[in-house]
């Protein structure tokens, strides 16, 4: 299979570090219990443009600083073995280095990465059979047009439900997801 795969809080807790920035640069000392809003900067209150200036400034070190979540590593290593991996992450052009970094320091094997934010039509274009993340907004887009998504568990994820909506609360439960669509995919291939 071709599998998509994003960063941000679906390998890694994204989360914590984001929160550590944006305390120190607004002086809030929110908490991982606080986020309920995929946008996270909007809990500080922030504009667009204010999160962006923030953004640009802490961006290196909030994705050189994030720590994978548990089992992540493992689990892409195995899967890298069997299937085509694609990291699609809508992080901007401008923190691709560090991000092929910190993929190298923790030893994430890859065969493509995309960043772009029309991760549908990266994975129309290139044939992903399913994407892994954590985005409210991309498994709605993606159901729309019979595609499935594994959401991984987070706060503000948890209302979305639909028939090509498959659900992952950790990485064991993302491999498990995938042989189940590897199978289903091998019967409609027999037929
Ligand atoms: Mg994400």
């Amino acid at each position: 299979m071709h599998i998509g795969v994003d960063l941000d809080n679906t390998i890694l807790d994204a989360t914590s570090a984001h929160l550590h920035y944006y305390n120190k640069a607004s002086g809030l000392s929110l908490t991982p219990d606080d986020v309920n809003d995929f946008y996270l900067y909007r809990l500080y209150g922030w504009a667009e443009a204010e999160r962006d200036a923030i953004y640009n400034k802490y961006g290196h070190d909030i994705h050189w600083n994030s720590s994978p979540l548990p089992m992540a590593v493992e689990i892409l290593q195995q899967l890298f073995k069997q299937h085509q991996i694609s990291i699609i992450t809508a992080r901007p052009l401008l923190f691709r280095d560090v991000t092929i970094e910190w993929l190298k320091l923790h030893k994430i094997n890859y065969h493509n990465i995309t960043l772009t934010e029309n991760k549908l039509q990266e994975c129309m274009i290139s044939k992903v059979d399913v994407l892994i993340d954590d985005g409210p907004h991309y498994a709605e887009e993606f159901a729309l047009v019979n595609k499935p998504v594994i959401l991984y568990d987070q706060p503000y994820n948890l209302s979305v439900t639909n028939d090509f909506v498959y659900r992952a609360s950790n990485w064991i439960e993302v491999k498990k997801q995938i042989e189940y669509l590897e199978s289903k995919l091998n019967l409609i291939n027999k037929k």
